[in-house]
């Protein structure tokens, strides 16, 4: 056998994290944790693979290396979030707005062929530059300063304990930091946008702010349906400013919580939540489980705040049962009391027979989505006589099978735990500030995200008026990204749309989309050079200290986009 069929699931690896932050996005290291395929040692034998595969999926293939690992199920293969992943998912959103990132089939063949480049990948997606000015911020010694309780701008766990040490410009040390935060911190001046470009004869070319800003804003003034996305790794002072120009130029506003938690934010309005704060789970909670999420690799420090820790009422891990339910035997898995291995898009089968063994049904069939009768039964037993029990959710429940009906089960097999004993959940929030992102949209529109103002009033229709979708089916005629990559998160054809239309990328260190912009603009980094408000994923707002100054001559977000209003109201002859 040389081919066969397997499941394609994406999502973060610590690696990726790491690398993303120290080396960036163009960096051959990077490049090469997201091109290389995770694949259980069976089926490298079945197949025959000496070291590389190619895959297809939608018309497209890339060639990609193989690493053995018994962490991903026969039949299954794993590529970190990146865009090899991406091109291969199919655009469709299923009317949610969120593509199915995990469970896509693809067909893997034994290749000899060239192994795709990040060049080749940005080429067939139509790529407008693939020259990158990114430049590394000079340091240089100085006053010694120290910082206490900062808080980290990478994950919704928005850690704000931190020590930060600054030797002049310099970030020597971050202790309380995760090993992502902590590469986050000391890289910060590392491959930099700092100066504003624009797309001349073909070519970016370096321009003062003004004229950039001055382009920037006739690109929105004169679409006549602008897509304004990203805003979850900036402050909420941003968002609103953000949701203001949405609004003067009649266009839509997304978060990225459109490709992550959007299915959640969804299902909550139908069904209601059952939240909580970080301080129950430390104190109370003494059964824990992660549902379709890697924290340990996603959320470095959510593992040791949380449950390695010491609570009023809880002595450390040993006081508390730890449950993972995955597809992928995961580096969380490793830590667990149990875990729980479910077929790949089929947790609703499995929340739904939870539910059935809660209330004493019989389950008919042996297995549900993989799992024997007699565990469900068992992991509902230890549910019902938890004294405080709590699920953290992730893209492995939102991205998958049913989407914002897995997480309305959820929900509900929550509420029904309730009559038993004290169960809540909390979805696990991927950048720092999504859920600020939602919390500043749903005050000012009246929706958490994927807000249009075409017809003059805010509305919002999953499918039609969220990023992917606009972009897919061509509807949007100008783009604004903020703080975002969606060339390296959407798939192909959401990403083939930016290479048509006109793009401003408004970002601190060089993004892939920036091979796409025709205007980009340096911006300080929130939360390192730029103060403001975010909302940890238990919607507790926090405030986001700065240790150093932005470079020369670069804004904070805020201010750029306060200026892009003003010059997008004079040219449409709006009054301030
Ligand atoms: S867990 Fe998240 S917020 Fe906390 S230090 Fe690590 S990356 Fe930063």
């Amino acid at each position: 056998m040389s081919n066969a069929k397997f499941i394609l699931n994406t999502g973060r690896s610590l690696s990726q994290g790491m690398y993303m932050e120290s080396e960036g996005k163009w960096s051959e290291s990077y490049f090469k944790i997201v091109a290389t395929i995770e694949m259980n040692p069976s089926d490298i034998k079945k197949l025959g693979v000496r070291d590389r595969v190619k895959i297809f999926s939608n018309g497209n293939g890339i060639v990609a290396l193989v690493k053995p690992s018994d962490r991903v199920a026969e039949g299954t293969i794993f590529i970190p979030m990146g865009p090899i992943a991406n091109l291969l998912v199919d655009g469709d959103t299923d009317g949610v707005g969120i593509p199915t990132f995990k469970t896509t089939e693809v067909e893997v063949r034994v290749s000899e062929e060239q192994v795709t480049t990040l060049r080749d990948v940005l080429k067939l997606l139509g790529a407008k530059n693939l020259e990158v000015f990114a430049k590394d911020l000079p340091l240089k010694s100085g006053e010694r300063k120290f910082f206490e309780s900062v808080s980290c701008p990478f994950c919704g766990d928005l850690c704000d304990y931190l020590k930060i040490e600054v030797d002049g410009n310099r970030i020597v040390r971050n202790v309380g930091g995760c090993a992502v935060s902590i590469a986050k911190f000391l890289n910060y001046h590392k491959h930099r946008i700092l100066e504003p470009y624009m797309r001349m004869n073909g070519s970016l070319t370096s321009v003062d702010f003004d004229r950039a800003l001055e382009e920037a804003a006739k690109i929105l003034a004169s679409s006549k349906y602008p897509l304004i996305y990203g805003l979850s790794s900036t402050c909420v002072e941003a968002v609103e400013v953000a949701i203001e120009l949405a609004e003067i130029v009649r266009g839509v506003v997304d978060n990225t919580s459109t490709v992550c938690h959007g299915p959640t934010v969804l299902a909550v309005q139908e069904v209601g939540g059952v939240y909580m704060t970080f301080a129950p789970v430390l104190h109370l909670a003494d059964v824990i489980v992660f549902w379709g999420t890697n924290a340990r690799e996603a959320h470095g420090n959510h593992i040791t705040r949380l449950i390695t820790a010491i609570g009023r009422f809880r002595k450390g891990r040993r006081d508390r049962k730890v449950v993972v339910i995955d597809t992928r035997k995961t580096m969380t898995a490793d830590m667990s009391d149990i875990f729980v291995q479910v077929e790949p898009g089929r947790d609703l089968e499995l929340i739904t027979a939870l539910r059935m063994a809660l209330k004493d049904l019989d389950i008919e069939s042996p297995t549900v989505a993989g799992v024997p009768r007699e565990k469900i039964y068992e992991l509902a037993e230890i549910f019902r006589t938890a004294r405080y029990g709590v699920i953290f959710f992730g893209m492995g429940v939102t991205q998958t099978g049913a989407k914002l009906r897995n997480i309305q089960a959820v929900i509900r097999l929550v509420q029904e735990l309730n009559e038993w004993t004290k169960f809540v959940l909390l979805p696990m929030r991927g950048h720092y500030n999504v859920t600020g992102a939602n919390q500043a949209s749903l005050w000012l529109t009246g929706y958490p995200y994927a807000v249009d103002f075409s017809r003059g009033f805010p509305r919002m229709v999953p499918g039609v008026t969220t990023a992917v979708d606009l972009l897919t089916n061509g509807d949007v005629d100008a783009a604004l990204i903020i703080a975002s990559d969606p060339v390296a998160h959407f798939p192909r054809k959401a990403v083939e749309h930016l290479s048509k239309i006109p793009v401003i990328v408004v970002d601190a260190k060089w993004s892939l989309t920036a091979a796409f912009a025709d205007v980009i603009i340096p911006a300080g980094l929130v939360g390192i050079e730029c103060e403001g408000t975010a909302y940890r994923m238990d919607g507790v707002p926090i405030y986001m200290k700065k240790v150093v100054e932005p470079p020369p001559g670069v804004l904070c977000d805020v201010k750029i986009l306060t200026n892009l209003v003003e010059k997008v109201r004079a040219l449409k002859g709006l009054r301030s």
